[in-house]
């Protein structure tokens, strides 16, 4: 089968194609395990943390890609959840180990053991993939294949950020960052949340209007002043000042979600700039988003398609994915960009 593949962590800044488009033997579903026929797969800044180091695989050569749809087109021994040709969802989450106390008090997130798709596993930069069929998902039937991709990671730990914020109707939201994590969670907060004002600080003017034509109230620039305090943002940037900029925004016991599965180091000087009084005090509360747990994905997708929530998309040829991760590297973007393979 046809794979992008990763042999090596790259500064992309240097190697501008770390991917090589490979001829890689099909993989075969093991115990309980099916064996995808990949139609989509979604583009996630985690790649870059992956290529550039900050969450490297364990081992190499990998598979990237985690926001995998596809069709049954196999299953190993005591694999019968779904039928052959049924169409199905991979996301972040590959495995847990199911018996730990995080895993058993619905943190699966966190387990110890947690393997993530296309990191820890082979993902969905290819035309096949295995999966245990636990952690697969039937995708509801109002999205397309390439509509319901972005959906698996983006969508699902931008719904898990927004849970995490604890707001409810009418209290104000900032996004920080305007990509394919936050465009998402606009639709939702707008859909779950009608009363909610959305604050959007970005760099560009393209994520700015982007932000604007879907109903968000006021936008800015990273460093700039909210004209209203808030009770709660979501940080979706990989740099350190974004986030120290907007505690200064946070109303008394508001809180910062962080969600970033790494922060890059280029700007960590930023964080001298905190300052207790302005950014923290006042019980503020910084908390991180780690992974998703299968019933972030489930709950989410349901939600997704009853309200329904399109992400706006952007697709590539399979072997164009370098493409679409130096654009996404650069920052253009405009929603969710999906790899989209032969035939699929
Ligand atoms: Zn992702
Ligand atoms: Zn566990």
């Amino acid at each position: 089968m046809k794979a992008m593949v990763l042999k090596q962590m790259a500064d992309l800044r240097e190697t501008r194609a770390p991917l090589d488009c490979m001829d890689w033997p099909e993989p075969e579903p093991g115990n309980g395990e099916l064996l995808i026929k990949v139609s989509a797969c979604g583009v996630c800044h985690t790649e870059l943390d992956e290529i550039e180091g900050r969450t490297p695989p364990p081992r190499f050569p990998i598979i990237l890609g985690h926001q995998v749809v596809g069709r049954v087109a196999g299953a190993g021994a005591g694999a019968g959840r779904f039928n052959i040709h049924d169409r199905v969802g991979v996301a972040w989450i590959y495995s847990a180990c199911g018996k730990c106390p995080f895993c058993l008090s619905g943190n699966e997130n966190l387990c110890d053991h947690f393997k993530a798709t296309g990191r820890d596993a082979h993902g969905g930069y290819a035309e096949h993939l295995t999966v245990p069929e636990a952690f697969a998902y039937p995708i509801p039937e109002t999205f397309s294949d390439v509509e319901a991709a972005p959906l698996l990671c983006a969508g699902a730990i931008g719904y898990r950020s927004l849970r995490l914020t604890g707001i409810r109707d009418g209290q104000n939201l900032g996004l920080v960052g305007f990509g394919a994590s936050a465009h998402l969670v606009l639709k939702m907060v707008r859909k779950a949340y009608p009363n909610t004002r959305v604050f959007v600080f970005a760099r560009m003017d393209t994520e700015k209007n982007f932000a604007l034509e879907l109903g968000a109230f006021w936008t800015g620039g990273i460093e700039e002043e909210c004209p209203e305090k808030l009770q709660a943002a979501i940080d979706t940037t990989p740099a350190w000042k974004p986030a120290v900029e907007a505690l200064k925004n946070l109303q008394p016991g508001g809180r910062l979600v962080v969600n970033a599965i790494r922060k890059e180091e280029a700007d960590k000087n930023a964080l001298l700039k905190l300052d207790y009084p302005r950014h923290l005090w006042l019980e503020k509360e910084i908390k991180s988003v780690a992974n998703v747990t299968r019933k972030d994905v489930e709950e989410f997708l349901a939600l997704a398609a009853a309200i329904p929530l399109r992400p706006e998309v952007q697709e590539y040829k399979l072997e164009e994915a370098n493409t679409a991760l130096l654009e996404l590297k650069e920052r253009k973007i405009r929603g969710a960009k999906v790899l989209v393979m032969p035939g699929g």
